[in-house]
C-alpha cells in the first residue's frame, strides 16, 4: 500500500467511476488518511466511488476482507488488488468474481520480469555483476542481476507469481502508443487479458485534484507556481526520488552541491524529518538563503505533477519509479535516471534505450544505504547534459518526449487507445457476469 502503488490505483477508480462503475477503494485507515480529501472530492463531485478502511497500520487480513466483501452491496464483480498481496487471489475465488492485478509498471518491465522468471538465466550467471541479455525481446537489453529485483528468482516469493498467473487479467497504467511492441507481446503472454489504461494521473483534470494528488503539498500552490511562473522556459530540473527515497544525508548533500554547482533553476525535493543531518548542513552552509533565487527547496510532499506540468521544468532528475517516469514522459519532459531497486533498472532502460527520452546517471545495482554512490561531480555533469539547451541532441530528446506525451494525452481522451482498452475491461467483466448468471 505503498504512495506508488495507492495513487495510481485510486485514479483507476476514479477513470473507473467515470465511466459509471460504482468502484470501492479499499485500504487500511493508515493509508488512507493521505488519500482521503481526493476521494471524497471525487464521490463530493458525483462519482460512484467510496473508500472502505479495513485492518489497522499496514495490515489487511483475509477473512476481514472475504466478510466486508461478501456483506457489500451490491455485491463487487471484480477485485483488483496489487501484485503484492498475492492473498487476494482466494478472496476473489472465494467471491467467483475475476481478480485484475495491477503491477504500477509497464509493459517493458513486465515482459523482462516475466521472462526472466520463466528462463533459468538468472539463477545460472555466475556474478552479480555479469551482464546477460533478457531473453526473448524485441530490442537487445542486457542487465545484470544486482540491477533486478529479487522477485525474478526462483524460490523468492514464488506464492506472488503463481497468483499473479492464475489471476484473470492485468491493467496496465501505460498506452499501447509508448511501447508498441511490448504492449502486443505482453497483451500475448496474458491471453489477451491485459488493458493499458494509462496513463492514469491524466485523470485528474481539477487542479486541486493535481495539487493534492496523493497527500496534501507540503508548499503552498502559489508559491509554488510564482516561483516557476518566473522562470525560463524549459530552464528548471526537477528533483524528486520517489515516495520511499532512502537516500542517506551524505548522498543528498552531494546533490545540493551538484545542483548548486550546475547553474541551474532547480526545485528539490527531499522528505525533511529523516534528514537532521541534512538540515544543519543546508544551515550551516547557508545553502537556501545563497540559492533562494536560483532554487526551491521542498521539504515532504511535493505537488509533483503540478510541477511537472508547468512549462519552465525542462528536466527530472529521477529514480525511475513508473509513475514519476510516465508523468514525465506525459508532461513532455526529459529525465536524468537514477534507479534504486525494484524494477527502475528495468524502467530506465526504457527511458534511456528504448524511448531515448533520457540520460542515465550511469548507476549501479547494489544499493548502499550509507554510502555516497553517485558524487557531486558526476551528478552536476549529468544536470549540465540535460539541461543543455545549446545541444542538438538534447533539443531532439525533447521533441521525441513531447510528441510521446501528446500521445499519452490522446489516449486518455474519448477515441484514444486507453479510452478503448478501459471500454474493452469493462465490457469483459460484464460478460463474464452475464456467463455466471445465464449458467
Ligand atoms: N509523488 C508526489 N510528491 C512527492 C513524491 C512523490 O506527488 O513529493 C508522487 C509521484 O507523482 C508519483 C508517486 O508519488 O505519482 C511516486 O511513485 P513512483 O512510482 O514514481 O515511485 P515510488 O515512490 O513508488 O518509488
Amino acid at each position: 500500500m505503498a504512495p506508488g502503488h495507492m495513487i495510481p490505483m485510486i485514479d483507476i477508480a476514479k477513470l473507473l467511476a467515470r465511466r459509471g462503475v460504482i468502484a470501492t477503494i479499499i485500504t487500511t485507515p493508515h493509508n488512507a488518511l493521505p488519500q482521503q480529501a481526493t476521494i471524497h472530492r471525487a464521490a463530493a463531485s458525483g462519482l460512484p466511488i467510496r473508500l472502505l478502511q479495513l485492518g489497522h497500520d499496514n495490515l489487511l487480513r483475509q477473512p476481514r476482507l472475504e466478510e466486508s466483501l461478501a456483506a457489500t452491496v451490491p455485491k463487487p464483480n471484480c477485485l483488483i488488488s496489487d501484485v503484492f498481496h498475492a492473498w487476494t487471489c482466494d478472496v476473489a475465488t472465494k467471491l467467483d468474481i475475476p481478480r485484475i492485478v495491477f503491477h504500477g509498471t509497464c509493459c517493458f518491465s513486465l515482459l523482462c520480469l516475466t521472462n526472466l522468471y520463466d528462463s533459468d538465466i538468472v539463477d545460472s550467471i555466475e556474478s552479480d555483476e555479469e551482464r546477460f541479455l533478457v531473453p526473448n525481446l524485441p530490442h537487445a537489453i542486457e542487465i545484470c542481476r544486482s540491477k533486478l529485483p529479487a522477485l525474478v528468482k526462483k524460490g523468492h516469493r514464488d506464492e506472488i507469481h503463481e497468483a499473479e498467473r492464475s489471476a484473470y487479467g492485468v491493467l496496465v497504467n501505460g498506452f499501447e502508443e509508448l511501447e508498441p511492441q511490448y504492449a502486443e507481446l505482453y497483451c500475448e503472454a496474458r491471453r489477451g487479458k491485459a488493458w493499458c489504461v494509462g496513463a492514469v494521473s491524466l485523470v485528474n483534470k481539477e487542479e486541486s485534484d493535481i495539487v493534492e494528488r496523493g497527500n496534501k503539498a507540503s508548499i503552498d500552490k502559489n508559491k509554488c507556481l510564482e516561483w516557476l511562473d518566473s522562470r525560463e522556459p524549459n530552464s528548471v530540473v526537477y528533483v524528486c526520488l520517489g515516495s520511499l527515497c532512502r537516500l542517506n544525508a551524505k548522498q543528498l548533500m552531494e546533490i545540493g552541491m551538484a545542483l548548486e554547482a550546475s547553474e541551474h533553476p532547480f526545485v528539490w525535493v527531499f522528505s525533511g524529518e529523516k534528514y537532521k543531518e541534512l538540515e544543519n548542513w543546508l544551515d550551516r552552509e547557508g545553502f537556501e538563503e545563497r540559492n533562494k533565487e536560483r532554487g526551491l527547496v521542498i521539504r515532504g510532499w511535493a505537488p509533483q505533477v503540478m510541477i511537472l506540468s508547468h512549462r519552465s521544468v525542462g528536466g527530472f532528475l529521477t529514480h525511475c519509479g513508473w509513475n514519476s517516469t510516465l508523468e514525465a514522459v506525459c508532461e513532455g519532459v526529459p529525465m536524468l535516471t537514477w534507479p534504486m531497486y525494484a524494477e527502475q533498472f528495468l524502467n530506465e532502460k526504457v527511458i534511456v534505450e528504448v524511448l531515448k527520452v533520457g540520460y542515465s546517471l550511469g548507476v549501479g545495482g547494489e544499493e548502499k544505504i550509507d554510502q555516497v554512490v553517485v558524487k557531486k561531480a558526476e551528478i552536476e555533469r549529468g544536470v549540465r547534459r540535460l539541461m543543455d539547451k545549446g545541444s542538438e541532441e538534447c533539443e531532439e530528446m525533447r521533441r521525441r518526449v513531447e510528441e510521446i506525451g501528446e500521445m499519452g494525452r490522446r489516449a486518455m481522451e474519448e477515441g484514444g487507445s486507453s479510452h478503448f482498452n478501459l471500454s474493452l475491461f469493462i465490457q469483459d467483466i460484464v460478460d463474464q457476469m452475464s456467463k455466471k448468471n445465464t449458467l
